[in-house]
């Protein structure tokens, strides 16, 4: 048991801030997700550039997006420039229009809502299951049976009478929730469902890739992600269909020719240039090493806070196996949060909140939402924790445990 000076809330900050402090090694100030380099990166962007081709479409590009398709299982991947174009292109292809409503959650990085309202649509906040940090499907369920009706074989809010088209399912932080019952509650309603996969990467739940389950995923390559091409992104689909129109749509829509400017639909650019996937394909190839440091920092934060009063670290749902992308940390009393961010701060320690619930965000404070107490409670509680693999990589580099790390000279 603590003592009462320790329970007080800057007690238990400056107690967090100790134990992280001696936990982690390196220089300060320490990041909150940094990328992770291991040598091949040199090798493939010298290439890339030698070669002269450094835009979109390249070998590169090709190379990269067989790898991911490989890699995650679902047949067919294009790169893009970001996760946001990705995100975008899958909504049009799911046919999402201007004056149509996305249900996404509130807790979840602008990224998922912006292409919606980029393409006139209307974010509808949905609530999170706090034991996975998906979508709650329960809760989704009940307030459907409230305010959905079906005409056809498309699903209306009956408050505003606009179609439903669609929900975007994010895997918050690496963890993916229970995608089944979460389908079986769209399906009977009717309601296309997308994935937003962009921290998931090297995430399964029951042998299954993040983004095998719907028809259409985003998955982002920026910077703090799991693997990073700098900027980048890709859509996965297993439809061989939607996948040359991704292609069409993403490439200005410019028909195959020799030589003439022939586009048949308004199209966007967002394909991948090649510079970027020559980085993407040695990220990807070092990906195994990076997620077995990712567990073991997650197994040491896990560790640390085992048994301690007044924090709980988030656990990997059931069933899934998670990248771990950011750990977790959730107070037992959401007045010490901000002391403990302030602390962190002051240390030098990229301690970071959750993202602002989106509903609370000025653009988006008009939008549909259901009731949403595990959104707040979450963004209350949550403290996210410094989660590079190089926290890891470094103390093994030590141990000589990764001798292809450093990059050749
Ligand atoms: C990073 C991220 C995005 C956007 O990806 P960018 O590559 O930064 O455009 C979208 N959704 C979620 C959940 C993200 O974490």
């Amino acid at each position: 048991m603590d003592s009462a000076a320790e329970s007080t809330a800057d007690g238990i900050a400056e107690r967090i801030v100790e134990m992280l402090d001696r936990a982690l090694p390196g220089e300060r100030p320490i990041a909150l997700h940094e990328p992770a380099f291991q040598g091949g990166e040199w090798d493939r962007v010298r290439d890339c550039l030698d070669s002269g081709w450094v835009s979109s479409v390249g070998g590169h590009v090709d190379g990269f997006e067989q790898a991911l398709a490989a890699y995650t299982g679902i047949p067919h991947a294009l790169a893009t420039v970001n996760g946001t174009a990705a995100l975008h292109s899958c909504l049009v292809l799911a046919g999402v229009q201007p004056g149509d409503e996305v249900l996404l959650p509130a807790l979840t990085f602008v990224g998922t809502a912006n292409p919606v309202a980029h393409l006139g649509a209307t974010p509808h906040f949905v609530d999170t299951d706090r034991a996975t940090l998906g979508v709650d499907p329960l809760a989704l369920d009940d307030y459907l049976s409230d305010i959905a009706r079906l005409r056809g074989n498309t699903c209306y809010n009956r408050h505003s009478d606009r179609p439903l088209r669609a929900l975007v399912a994010v895997h918050v932080l690496g963890h993916i929730g229970d995608m089944d019952a979460l389908l079986a509650v769209l399906e009977r309603y009717r309601i296309g469902l997308i994935e937003d996969a962009a921290e998931a990467l090297g995430s399964w739940r029951e042998g299954r890739h993040a983004g095998g389950w719907a028809r259409l995923a985003a998955l982002s390559f920026n910077g703090n992600k799991i693997i990073t091409t700098g900027g980048g992104g890709a859509i996965l689909t297993r439809d061989p269909d939607l996948a040359r129109q991704a292609r069409h749509l993403t490439t200005t829509a410019k028909r195959p020719h020799p030589w003439a400017f022939e586009h048949d639909q308004v199209g966007y650019n967002h394909r991948m240039p090649n510079l970027n996937a020559a980085l993407g394909e040695a990220q990807l190839e070092g990906i195994e090493t990076l997620l077995r440091a990712k567990r073991a920092l997650a197994e040491r934060y896990q560790a640390l806070f085992d048994g301690q009063a007044g924090v709980e670290l988030f656990r990997e749902p059931a069933g899934c196996r998670s990248n771990h992308w950011l750990n977790l940390l959730l107070l037992d009393d959401p007045a010490q949060r901000d002391p403990l961010l302030r602390r962190a701060h002051e240390q030098g320690l990229q301690l970071r909140p959750f993202w602002t619930p989106l509903n609370r965000l000025p653009m988006y404070r008009d939008c549909p939402a259901m009731p949403l107490p595990a959104t707040s409670t979450l963004f209350e509680r949550g403290v996210c924790l410094p989660s590079s693999a190089t926290l890891e990589l470094q103390q093994d580099l030590a141990h000589e445990k990764y001798p292809d790390h450093c990059p050749s000279s």
